[in-house]
């Protein structure tokens, strides 16, 4: 099963998009109330928490990691077939 794209969170207020939620149906999702966020509440919830809110914490955790190794070195180009 896989979700649509966009950003979900839970009641604890944790933030994921579809590829970060724990899988849809199972234990932690329902405990989690894991839902989608309406379009309507992202800038709210961008004014009251920040910019980060409406970001996936794994990927904005990724992004932070890559950002920060990839400082003074060169990219590895893509491959592409
Ligand atoms: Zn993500």
């Amino acid at each position: 099963m896989s979700l649509p794209a966009g950003l979900y969170w839970s009641e604890q207020g944790e933030r994921a998009c579809q590829d970060h939620t724990p899988y849809p149906g199972s234990d932690s999702w329902r405990s989690g109330r894991w839902a989608p966020v309406p379009a309507v509440a992202m800038p709210e919830l961008a004014r009251t928490h920040g910019a980060d809110a409406v970001l996936c914490e794994t990927c904005a955790a990724k992004a932070r990691n890559e950002s920060n190794a990839s400082k003074g070195r060169v990219r590895p180009r893509k491959v592409t077939q």
